[in-house]
């Protein structure tokens, strides 16, 4: 999937943590949403895609994304609370890779099991990777995601009453 619904979980996880000052946590959290896809340079490194540590592998499993989110929010105040939204951030990215119409599924049991898994319902067009993002492929995914994710950006983004006086 293309970045938007990633972006769009972790900056809804920001304002639902953060009363005061939710910018910051919005984009602690889409840093972490995004983070699995760091695994992208594998590519450049010559790992086949279909490898544990290929794309959509190991850095995409739910065991990596409990141990990441903890040790990024370890330093963090509001340790557990920051800790357990920062979990469903990372492992989210997962989830929401294994509900799109491509590629070659999500390692999302490793290391206990290198399959791939697609979930059964698969409404997320996959997106084009890199610069095909910037065709028109990549502006019908982002389209989607736009409208898929929209009730989590209204949700992040709404403005807010100020303290009641
Ligand atoms: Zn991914």
């Amino acid at each position: 999937m293309a970045s938007l619904g990633h972006v769009a979980v972790g900056m809804a996880l920001g304002r639902a943590h953060a009363r005061e000052r939710p910018a910051r946590w919005m984009l602690a959290f889409s840093l972490l949403a995004l983070a699995p896809d760091l695994d992208v340079i594998t590519f450049a490194l010559g790992v086949p895609y279909e490898h544990a540590l290929g794309h959509r592998g190991a850095s995409h499993a739910l065991l990596v994304a409990l141990a990441g989110a903890l040790a990024a929010l370890a330093p963090s105040e509001h340790r557990a609370r920051a800790g357990a939204l920062g979990v469903i951030a990372v492992a989210s990215h997962g989830l929401l890779d294994a509900a799109t119409t491509g590629g070659l599924g999500v390692a999302l049991l490793w290391p206990f099991d290198d399959a791939r898994y697609f979930l059964p319902a698969r409404p997320i067009p996959v997106a084009p990777i890199g610069a095909g993002m910037l065709s028109r492929r990549g502006l019908y995914v982002l389209g989607v995601e736009a409208a898929l994710f929209a009730p989590l950006l209204l949700y992040a983004l709404w403005p807010r009453r100020g303290p009641a006086e």
